[in-house]
């Protein structure tokens, strides 16, 4: 009976939440909040792609930002399994460490929330040669290609998963005032986590990792703060993620960002 259905429900389980999902999802109040926690990241960042594509239906990829595309495939199994109900998702938060992945989405009712929410699903393409990374939300067109259109080498993907926002800005801040007079035992590094995802959530999906890049061009590292300034100079969005301490979030390609590394290294 829809009274009797739930405001907040919390999977915390060990290893993948999916097996809950269904249940969790019918047992939810229209407007409630759905929090969760995976932990198998052996499938989610492909170190196991099988058993990703079994149990979250879509193709996982071990990239430098595989934490990322865990937390999106994740997101993108939950819209898909809550449209089969006739219902939307809207993400307020997420957010990764070495050991798990965690989300927390608020469901909502109706065909139209539902195709709505379904149009943030797509791909993310990645070339392994040149850095060079796309989104596509519809590979069935006649000019989709998987070859790189930097460098010419064939790009692998990862997918479906969700391609919109993983974070909502002002329920960061919300949060950042809640923690206030809490006494919370992990205050300092709450507040770090927060601010890092209140900056990077509207940035584009996926991320650089300077060391990756420098180690493939055969250069020495350049500190983070300086290439971020160099981007920002030449007009780019730049933020800082909490997935990796040393990685970018830009709109830059990777070719201005290589050339731009090569010129700091110098
Ligand atoms: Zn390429």
């Amino acid at each position: 009976a829809p009274r009797k259905r739930f405001d907040v429900i919390d999977i915390d389980p060990f290893g993948s939440p999916v097996p809950f999902l269904d249940s969790a999802i019918r047992a939810l109040k229209d407007g409630g909040l759905l929090a969760l926690t995976a932990t198998d990241m052996a499938p989610l960042c492909g170190v196991h792609p099988k058993a990703c594509i079994r149990k979250y239906g879509g193709k996982p990829l071990r990239t430098e930002y595989c934490h990322e595309l865990a937390v999106r495939l994740l997101i993108g199994c939950l819209a898909t399994m809550a449209a089969k109900h006739e219902m939307g998702i809207k993400v307020l938060f997420s957010h990764s460490t070495n050991h798990y992945i965690r989300v927390y989405v608020i469901l909502v009712h109706g065909a139209k929330n539902t195709d709505k929410s379904l149009q943030n699903m797509g791909y993310i393409l990645h070339c392994f040669n040149c850095f060079h990374r796309e989104t596509s939300k519809n590979p069935f067109t006649k000019d989709f290609s998987l070859q790189c259109p930097e460098c010419g080498s064939r790009m692998d993907f990862s997918g479906p998963l969700w391609l919109g926002r993983i974070a909502d800005k002002s329920f960061c801040i919300l949060m950042e005032e809640n923690i206030t007079d809490k006494r919370l035992k992990f205050e300092g590094k709450i507040r770090k986590i927060l601010g890092l995802i209140k900056d990077e959530c509207n940035a584009p999906a996926t991320y650089y990792v300077l060391d990756k890049i420098c180690d493939k061009l055969g250069l020495s590292v350049p500190s983070t703060s300086r290439i971020l300034k160099a981007l920002a100079k030449e007009g780019f969005i730049i933020s800082l993620t909490h997935f990796n301490p040393k990685g970018i979030k830009t709109d830059a390609p990777a070719r201005e960002l290589q050339k731009l590394i090569r010129c700091h290294t110098l």
